[in-house]
């Protein structure tokens, strides 16, 4: 590659043919399960006003702290700045547009699901990328610990389809609602009071910011202090304990396995009651969750909406075909052509796009061989590497008699026929080829 190639802007990267049946299955397979369970897709613009995250990720977040991607235009009188950013999750857009297109008056809950690009300007290395492409669900409008089984159920499912479900763990934790707020910061900040000195600095902004953060610290010296933490299973209120203790108890019902993670909590304010993620049971270092969501009873009404509850998750596209990979689970096949017409002299060439055009009509998956390829030699080899069963050959004397060879090319057998039977005998020879 030349000095002067333009290069993939920084944790940025490109979907090439070769990895799009890997790509194909994880999409299809989430459209299935959750079509199925009658969620409506929704896709909403990549773009969104910077205070839709501000009031739902959260102000002193780490998302929208340090890694919105901006979007920044003068308006048309010049007088300000018009600031809007990449989006860097789907929950906030979604529920910016189920308030938006009054979804509140549909029959709720009003469930959802979406794929898409998302963007974040972390620091690139291995399954982080500054775009990146997720798959969710969210149920709106029903606060039931039902739908945080049935999430977790839709997500497992997911899985199983794909083939890693036995190779999953799903890790649970709860972190209350508005009202246990109060109580586990208060005390989780008398914990750490006497130890503030000591943390390091991220600790001790978060014990300012949002002291709940500190709780999946990876930091070892706070590792070692949450060993006598308070947990927030104990500072619970009774129905918060109870809605937890129901959605766990349709888990075993269903025979999902799960662990308790007490030090689960998520990058996002939003969060109330269950969070939950999806990580390989053999990270035991816990670096690459490929999936994860949770409660957000909060979010609706904070973006103007009725006060209901509402539940999602999102699994890392990146991430999951890593593991499809890793795992040797195949991808989906990609259509590609079956048959390729070759063509030598300049009256077949003319012939070759008629011919191709009317084959497709009739579904024949036949392509032309395009580029600077005259011989028959090298035409013959493009076909054989692009491993098409059947190859049409139309040469000069072909083009002239109205006549075209089909050849097989495992066995290189050849049969001449008529351009009026071409149809016929193709579909006779794919049927053959394709048994
Ligand atoms: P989150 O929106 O942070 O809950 O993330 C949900 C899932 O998206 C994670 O479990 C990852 O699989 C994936 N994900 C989040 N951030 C990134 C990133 N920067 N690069 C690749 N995948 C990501």
């Amino acid at each position: 590659m030349s000095k002067d190639c333009i290069q993939s802007a920084r944790g940025m990267y490109d979907i090439l043919p070769e990895n799009y049946g890997y790509w194909r299955k994880l999409k299809r397979v989430f459209s299935e399960v959750c079509e199925i369970a009658g969620f409506g897709y929704i896709e909403t613009p990549a773009v969104e006003n910077k205070d839709l995250f501000i009031r739902s990720v959260g102000k002193k977040s780490e998302i929208v702290n340090k890694e919105l991607f901006g979007v920044t235009r003068l308006s048309e009188d010049k007088e300000k700045i018009i600031s809007n950013v990449l989006r860097p999750e789907g929950t906030a857009g979604i529920v910016r547009s189920y308030i938006e297109n009054g979804m509140q008056s549909q029959s709720q809950p009003v469930k959802l699901y979406y794929q898409g690009s998302f963007w974040r300007y972390e620091r690139p290395q291995a399954g982080r990328f500054r775009q990146f492409y997720q798959l969710g669900m969210e149920i709106i409008g029903d606060d039931n610990s039902e739908s945080d089984a049935y999430i977790i159920m839709l997500a497992y499912q997911f899985l199983q389809k794909l083939g890693l479900s036995d190779k999953m763990i799903i890790e649970i934790n709860t972190i209350g609602d508005s009202k246990d707020r109060p109580v586990i910061i208060k005390s989780l900040k008398n914990y750490f009071k006497p130890f503030l000195a000591q943390l390091p600095e991220d600790a001790k902004n978060q014990y300012e910011e949002n002291i709940l953060r500190i709780l999946d610290s990876k930091d070892p010296m706070v590792q070692k202090l949450l060993e006598g933490a308070p947990q927030i299973m104990d500072m619970l209120s009774v129905d918060s304990h109870k809605r937890f203790k129901k959605t766990l108890e349709a888990l075993d019902e269903l025979e999902i396995e799960y662990i308790l993670n007490p030090h689960l909590v998520r990058g996002f304010d939003y969060y109330t009651h269950i969070v939950f993620e999806i990580r390989d049971s053999a990270d035991e270092n816990r670096q690459a969750s490929i999936g994860g969501g949770g409660r957000y009873n909060s979010l609706v009404k904070e973006l103007g909406g009725p006060d209901i509850g509402a539940i999602g998750c999102a699994f890392g596209a990146e991430r999951i075909i890593e593991k499809l990979k890793s795992f040797k689970i195949t991808p989906d096949i990609i259509t590609q052509p079956k048959v390729y017409l070759i063509q030598i002299g300049e009256k077949a060439k003319k012939k070759c796009l008629n011919i191709v055009y009317r084959l497709n009509q009739f579904n024949i998956p036949i392509a032309p061989i395009l580029g600077e390829r005259d011989s028959l030699r090298s035409q013959l080899k493009f076909v054989d590497k692009q491993n098409a069963p059947i190859a049409v050959i139309i040469g000069q004397k072909e083009a002239l008699e109205g006549t075209a060879i089909i050849r097989n090319m495992k066995d290189g057998v050849q049969e001449t026929v008529d351009f009026d039977e071409l149809i016929l005998k193709l579909q006779d020879s794919l049927d053959i080829v394709c048994s």
